[in-house]
């Protein structure tokens, strides 16, 4: 059986595994993202003490996804320091001398929930992350979605009530957008503490059900999703996935159906099959899916 590398790379962590799916991890390795040399470099170590077919690779963004772009495989214009337009799927691909497939960490997510976690059944879904920052993969049909660029959900704006929470929102480039006002880093900046430190019963969980609702239900209506995976580390809150169906109800209103004819809400937003592993596997699948196109 062949064996995959699958690569992780967030903007604060990376996470690689070696196997062929969720039933055969063989290897596994996590480390703190560095200079971006050194954080290659160290990722291509673990790659390399195993006999790999091909590597996958999902990325933190933006990145270029289209084949055609001379940045394929770049991350292009990311704020963070030291990583605008990095190549990470050059020089993986060089080192180990194996085809690298390649895209967003979300639609690596995505592509991992549709082939083996919570969206095995649909074609057209998103995979929604709650954490660092808020990101969406979508597939469409069984494709991966990217366009001009790739979607960025997190930067949609959504309907609050200012009067109710007249917080300015914590995106450097949109101050309340999605992820400015539901990310974790926006529940710090917030509340003054980190989002584990708030109490279940604590206001703040009421108004960030209301936030993520809100812009699900605009992917509901522009995307026609049959699910939506919802999970990130904010997510692990138990009941917030329960609150967020329930605001998520109220807001549409009966006004579209949730997914397919009969599907229940608990169903139509669910967390990840995966669990934390849906963006590490996903990279593998997209590996898996670089070999079969490499193949004669
Ligand atoms: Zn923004």
């Amino acid at each position: 059986m062949e064996v995959f590398g699958g690569l992780e790379t967030g903007g604060t962590t990376w996470c690689a595994i070696v196997g062929s799916g969720p039933g055969d991890v063989r290897n596994s390795v996590e480390f703190a993202i560095g200079d971006p040399s050194e954080t290659i470099e160290r990722a291509i170590a673990f790659f390399a003490a195993h006999d790999l077919a091909a590597v996958g690779v999902g990325s933190f963004g933006p990145v270029g996804r289209s084949a055609d772009s001379p940045h394929w495989g770049h991350i292009t214009t990311t704020p963070k320091p030291g990583w605008a337009y990095v190549d990470l799927a050059g020089p993986i691909g060089t080192a180990l001398g194996v085809p690298v497939g390649f895209d967003t960490d979300v639609n690596a997510a995505a592509l991992g929930e549709h082939r083996w976690g919570a969206a095995q059944d649909v074609d057209t879904f998103c995979y929604v992350t709650v954490g660092t920052g808020i990101g969406g993969g979508v597939m469409v049909g069984g494709l991966l979605l990217g366009g001009a660029m790739h979607p960025e959900i997190g930067h949609q704006s959504v309907v609050r009530d200012v009067a109710a929470d007249p917080f300015a929102g914590s995106c450097p480039y949109h101050g309340d957008c999605w992820e400015g006002l539901a990310s974790a880093p926006s529940l710090t900046a917030r509340w003054g503490c980190t989002p584990d430190q708030l109490p279940d019963d604590h206001v703040a969980w009421e108004i960030e059900a209301q936030h993520l609702a809100r812009g699900l239900a605009n992917l509901v209506y522009v995307l026609s999703p049959q699910r939506i995976v919802l999970g990130g580390g904010v997510m692990r809150r138990a009941g917030l996935h329960a609150r967020v169906r329930e605001k998520l109800a109220v807001i549409i209103n009966d006004y579209v159906p949730f997914g397919a004819p009969g599907t229940e809400l608990d169903t139509f937003v669910c967390p990840p099959g995966l669990g934390a592993r849906s963006g590490s596997l996903g990279a593998l699948a997209l590996g898996q899916a670089a070999y079969a196109a490499a193949a004669p």
